[in-house]
């Protein structure tokens, strides 16, 4: 069910104006390409790019999903790919959320096979302590502890990502008002 507020919308969107700002500082010299992982990254991809104040290229990919479970599998199969050449491009693939590293460590190496020029991890959040493979995000929002979150592009089983909060969710608790 449907809990707390983790992260307001208000410190969402202060968080996402600072990460603009870092990697519009970053953008210097480059040719960059910003490749979101559907389908938790659509609200925090387009809040981001719209704050970036320089013309930039969006593409995305898809890999496959938890479902309606709240612990990853740990294998990533690729449901949809770009449809752009990344070859020396610079690439910034943005996640909703780093849990195990697996997704983006995996998305990371099969973009790195197409040569781009660089390739750098933006992630919203990060659950450290779930790590099982190493992933540093280059640009992160907000470090969060072992909770199963929904909200902002976040789901549980397709729903609630509408939300503009992002809340604990917790399977069969009771519903917060
Ligand atoms: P990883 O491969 O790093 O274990 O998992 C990354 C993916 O798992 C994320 O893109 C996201 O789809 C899903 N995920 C991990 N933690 C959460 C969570 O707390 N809430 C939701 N809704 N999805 C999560």
């Amino acid at each position: 069910m449907l809990g707390r507020i983790v992260i307001s919308r208000e410190r969402i969107d202060a968080v996402v104006g600072r990460m603009a700002a870092e990697i519009e500082s970053d953008l210097e010299n480059r040719d960059p390409i910003f490749i979101g992982v559907l389908k938790g990254c659509v609200y925090f991809l387009t809040d981001l790019t719209r704050r970036i104040g320089r013309p930039v290229e969006i593409d995305f990919i898809q890999a496959s999903s938890y479902g309606a479970s709240t612990t990853s599998s740990g294998s990533v199969v690729l449901v949809k790919d770009i449809t752009a050449d990344v070859r020396d491009r610079d690439v910034y693939l943005v996640e909703d959320i780093v849990d195990t590293g697996y997704t983006l460590h995996d998305l990371v190496k099969l973009i790195q096979a197409r040569h781009p020029r660089s390739v750098q991890v933006v992630a919203l959040l990060s659950k450290p302590s779930r790590r099982e493979i190493e992933l540093d995000p280059d640009f992160l929002g907000f470090e969060i502890d072992d909770v199963f979150v929904v909200g902002y592009g976040l789901d549980f089983d397709e729903r609630y990502r509408n939300l503009p909060d992002i809340h604990e969710f917790v399977p069969d608790g009771p519903e917060s008002s």
